[in-house]
């Protein structure tokens, strides 16, 4: 496997670190600015992230300005609760509704600036994530909470900053302990009431989805959970497990969820109609909370690469918007299986049958077949050997050899070849679980072959297409959400490495690096002035060793080259890698994955599939690694995360299916789609073969014309050794 992530020294953590913060603080500056449409007091109440709060405090006096805040003000001018009560009509804002204390004229009329401050500190408060309170847990020393019982309860679930949790503490009133706990369980009580209403609102409205949406995705509870599509034997003890492993995770996750409520009772601001019309604001926003908080987007990021785990992060936080409002999933909950979506750098340590199908991880069980250089050689073998026209068809990799298994047979092709005259016999070593060049010399003389792991050796491509003198390869992005059937997505942008050091067969170069070898962790070393600039056309981002595919084809074409086709025949040999994988590796619904794939261009302007990269680099070294690697990210986020579910109608949903049952009504599945509308809230799981909503940069391959053309040339691999 090739996990090509480039190690970073401490001073560029620092680097990045600091790049991190500024970009967060860029991404805060749109985020108000994205508000702009707003009046100002949508915009001081929008959902307190730390960076909103700050906007809070920012323009506090504008909104204080205004008196005229009733709790229905309070949650309809909310932007995101504003869309999604248009959307979901949970909140029609009915006449009954006009009754309520919060639109009581008499104490809006009364009230004062500290008031006001009271009031939008409450308003703060409740319609802030209680998700972020977890991760901020480690800021904030436990001895440095104030106890909630003393009445100045700075519960760390709403704390944001040192400086917010003092103004917090020094602004709200003490709230006196049986007062607190006396709402607080009336609160609970008219919480779970509407909530209970809004679940059967938002399931009778779900009901108008037509069920054909999901019969032709699920036709049993159980197969939401992943076992049952693998085809194992349907087991009712096994769903039994699963469906109470995952009510017990979501409840315990619901704990740290609803510490954010907490706070809402210690806000008593002491003035009858006030607090009424306060806790009114309260309950609305803690429904929509509980809301939120059961179908939020929950991302895990696993830390093990903390470098680049942060890039993961912060693209994935830079989805928020009304559709895809993604969130960390709270450190505290390590081993719990409620994310949305894992990203690991290596084999994900997980029980795949434990997954239900709306969860996505970054890897298919098994990409070894095809990341791993002894495995990809001897898969491509199986067909590339097929004689005739199918193993010309798959003449994709340069003639390689794994040793020690094949050692006879690279002696004799050795030796074959080094009676052409027409060829220097150059080949090239690599480590077959190795990465970014580590362990590859290019020989021409077999006494140089030791070694003492598992090895591949491979003619060497004496040919290569050059830039300016210079031996180039492409890193590819391929993005694969399905393995059998195949879907695949191949990113329009990517990078042309460059070798530091002009291109020679000479025999005193054999033995540079920097001349044979593309790898930007070697050649970034070597940078090189002239060569950049000779390379980078005007208004490029500077990419080190490296430029983007959109200026290769600029170079290209300026060169006669015919790019349209030199693409095609690109995508052909990533159709044909996988082609020759693809029955190694099983499909898995839960799974995708991103994969670097190195091709060269040899100067009869064929490309030659070098290896594939398991988790390719996704590290940030100069201006072009962020335009193109942050899109990225992006855009594989927006294709493989599958719609939010709501994990507490979900749960609600497996009681009940756990009840029938024990009352021997196991078969009984009548509610299934009214079922899945209200967890899906109405969307439907793209299914394989539809276009995905967004593509960004990706354009997809397979299914395709191409792909029917790969598939049709070997119709019966089955008998295949
Ligand atoms: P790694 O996983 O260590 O990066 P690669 O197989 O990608 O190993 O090889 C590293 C570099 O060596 C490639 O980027 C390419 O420039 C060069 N290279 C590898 N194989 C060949 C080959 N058969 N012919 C020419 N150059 C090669």
């Amino acid at each position: 496997m090739t996990a090509d992530v480039i190690e970073q020294s401490g001073s560029e953590e620092a680097r990045e670190q600091e790049q991190g913060q500024e970009q967060w603080q860029r991404q805060e500056q749109e985020k108000i600015s994205d508000n702009e449409g707003c009046s100002d007091r949508e915009r001081s109440i929008s959902p307190s992230s730390p960076s909103s709060r700050l906007v809070v405090e920012g323009h506090g006096d504008v909104m204080c300005a205004d008196a005229q805040v009733t709790s229905h003000e309070v949650r309809s001018c909310h932007p995101r609760v504003k869309r999604e009560e248009e959307q979901m009509g949970l909140y029609d804002i009915s006449p009954d509704e006009a009754d309520e204390p919060a639109t009581s004229d008499d104490w809006r009329k009364n009230l004062n600036e500290e008031t006001k401050r009271k009031l939008r500190e409450l308003e703060r408060i409740a319609f802030s994530d209680g998700l972020e309170s977890e991760d901020e847990e480690d800021e904030y020393p436990r001895e440095e909470a104030v106890d909630a019982s003393d009445g100045r309860g700075a519960d760390r679930s709403s704390a944001v900053s040192p400086r917010q949790l003092h103004q917090t503490q020094s602004e709200v009133a003490p709230v006196q302990t049986s007062r607190q706990e006396k709402d607080s369980t009336s609160m609970e009580n008219a919480r779970s009431e509407d909530i209970t209403s809004s679940l059967e609102i938002v399931a009778q409205k779900r009901q108008e989805v037509p069920a054909t949406h999901y019969s032709s995705q699920f036709k049993s509870v159980e197969q939401i959970f992943t076992f049952h599509h693998l085809g194992e034997k349907e087991n009712p003890q096994r769903f039994a497990e699963v469906a109470e492993k995952f009510i017990k995770e979501w409840e315990s996750l619901k704990v740290v969820f609803g510490r954010w409520r907490k706070n809402e009772a210690r806000v008593v601001m002491g003035h009858k109609e006030l607090d009424d019309a306060l806790q009114a604001c309260a309950d609305r926003a803690s429904a929509y909370q509980k809301e939120r908080t059961s179908s939020q987007l929950l991302f895990r990021v696993v830390q093990n690469r903390p470098e680049v785990a942060s890039i993961v992060s912060e693209a994935f936080l830079s989805l928020r918007d009304d559709f895809a409002d993604w969130t960390e999933m709270p450190a505290s909950h390590k081993n719990s299986a409620c994310w949305n979506l894992l990203w690991t750098w290596s084999k994900p340590k997980i029980q795949w049958s434990d997954l239900n199908i709306w969860q996505r991880v970054n890897h298919f069980p098994e990409a070894k077949h095809l990341t791993r250089k002894d495995n990809l050689k001897r898969n491509v073998a199986r067909y590339r050997n097929i004689p005739g026209k199918v193993g010309e068809f798959f003449d994709i990799t340069p003639l390689t050899f794994t040793l020690p298994g094949e050692y006879v047979q690279f002696c004799t092709e050795f030796a074959r070849r080094a009676d052409l005259p027409s060829l220097k016999n150059l080949w090239i070593m690599k480590p077959a679980g190795s990465s970014r060049g580590r362990g590859i010399f290019v020989f021409n003389d077999i006494a140089a072959v030791s070694y003492t792991e598992c090895v591949i050796v491979q003619t060497y491509i004496e040919r290569p297409l050059l830039l300016e003198g210079y031996k180039f390869d492409l890193r590819l992005y391929v993005l694969v959400t399905s393995m059998n059937p195949l879907e695949v997505f191949l990113y329009q942008e990517g990078f042309a490495r460059f070798s530091s050091e002009r291109y020679s067969l000479d025999a005193g170069d054999i033995a540079n690096r920097f001349i044979h070898l593309t790898n930007s962790s070697i050649n970034r070393h070597n940078v090189n002035e002239l060569q950049q600039r000779n390379l980078r056309s005007d208004g490029y981002a500077a990419g080190g060793s490296k430029i983007s595919l959109e200026q290769l084809q600029r170079r290209l074409k300026a060169l006669g080259v015919d790019w349209k086709s030199l693409w095609g025949r690109v995508v052909l040999v990533v159709l044909k890698t996988l082609f020759c994988v693809q029955d190694r590796i099983p499909q898995h619904p839960n799974a995708f994955e991103l994969f670097g794939f190195d091709i060269l261009i040899d100067s009869d302007l064929r490309p030659w599939l070098i290896e594939v990269n398991a988790s390719p680099s996704l590290s940030r070294d100069n201006e072009l690694d962020f335009k193109v690697k942050d899109a990225l990210i992006q855009d594989t986020l927006r294709i493989a995360a599958a719609p939010a579910f709501d994990r507490e109608a979900m749960t609600g949903m497996l009681r009940r299916r756990l009840g029938e049952r024990s009352r021997g009504r196991w078969h009984v599945d009548k509610e299934l789609a009214g079922d899945i509308a209200t967890i899906l809230h109405g969307k439907r799981p793209r299914e394989f073969g539809e276009m995905p909503e967004e593509l960004g940069r990706f354009e997809r391959i397979a299914p395709s014309k191409e792909w029917d053309e790969v598939k049709s040339v070997l119709k019966n691999r089955q008998t295949l050794k």
